[in-house]
């Protein structure tokens, strides 16, 4: 299976899984799909404070060299809970598959946890120590948000949408979603 059938496969099983659950589960995952959006945006408010954008053009964007396993299941649940159209990635790049003409194909709020905490030494070292330390303060609330999703849906998915779908469905052959969102009778081993 290429990387792009995994994709759409992946996509397509956890569009269906989402749509199985029931609505006070989505609900709730909606809820949480905001909060992250939110806390995303005010985290990549710290880049642009120091000219972010300009740096990272200057340096042609040298930490998206690779990040096909940055986007995650729960960002995946970000674009169904909150109607986003998903992007179309591009796995035939030597780049990242989510890199596009203009950088990255998604915005700020709906960016891997991985990208969107990340700031080399360039940006970090023009913040204040009271700026960084609201950054990592951030950080960890994005990181708790997560895992309330982790935990709501009964599953680990800070490791990459396709990471998830190789192992839980290829390997295990489990559903992407946890015991709690399983409606299949299938439970977690
Ligand atoms: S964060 Fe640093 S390494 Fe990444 S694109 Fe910006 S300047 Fe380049
Ligand atoms: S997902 Fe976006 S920000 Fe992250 S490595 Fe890929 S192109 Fe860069």
């Amino acid at each position: 299976m290429t990387n792009q059938e995994k994709w759409n496969s992946a996509v397509a099983l956890l569009s269906g899984e989402y749509a199985s659950l029931p609505a006070p589960l989505q609900e709730e995952v909606r809820r949480i799909s905001r909060q992250i959006m939110l806390l995303k945006d005010e985290l990549h408010d710290f880049a642009e404070s120091v000219d972010g954008a300009a740096i990272c053009a200057s340096c042609q964007g040298e930490c998206c060299a690779s990040g096909k396993y940055h986007f995650t299941v729960i960002d995946t649940l970000v674009f169904l809970a909150t109607g986003k159209p998903l992007f179309v990635p591009r796995f035939d790049a030597e780049h990242c598959p989510y890199l596009g003409d203009t950088g990255c194909l998604m915005e700020p709020a709906t960016r891997p946890f991985n990208c969107i905490t990340f700031n080399c030494e360039r940006i970090e070292g023009m913040l204040e120590p009271s700026e960084q330390a609201r950054f990592y303060a951030l950080e960890k609330a994005l990181r708790l948000s997560c895992r309330e999703i982790e935990d709501l849906l009964g599953g680990r998915y800070m490791h990459g949408l396709l990471m998830n779908f190789e192992h839980d469905v290829q390997e295990e052959g489990r559903p992407l979603l946890g015991e709690r969102g399983n409606f299949n009778g299938h439970r977690h081993q």
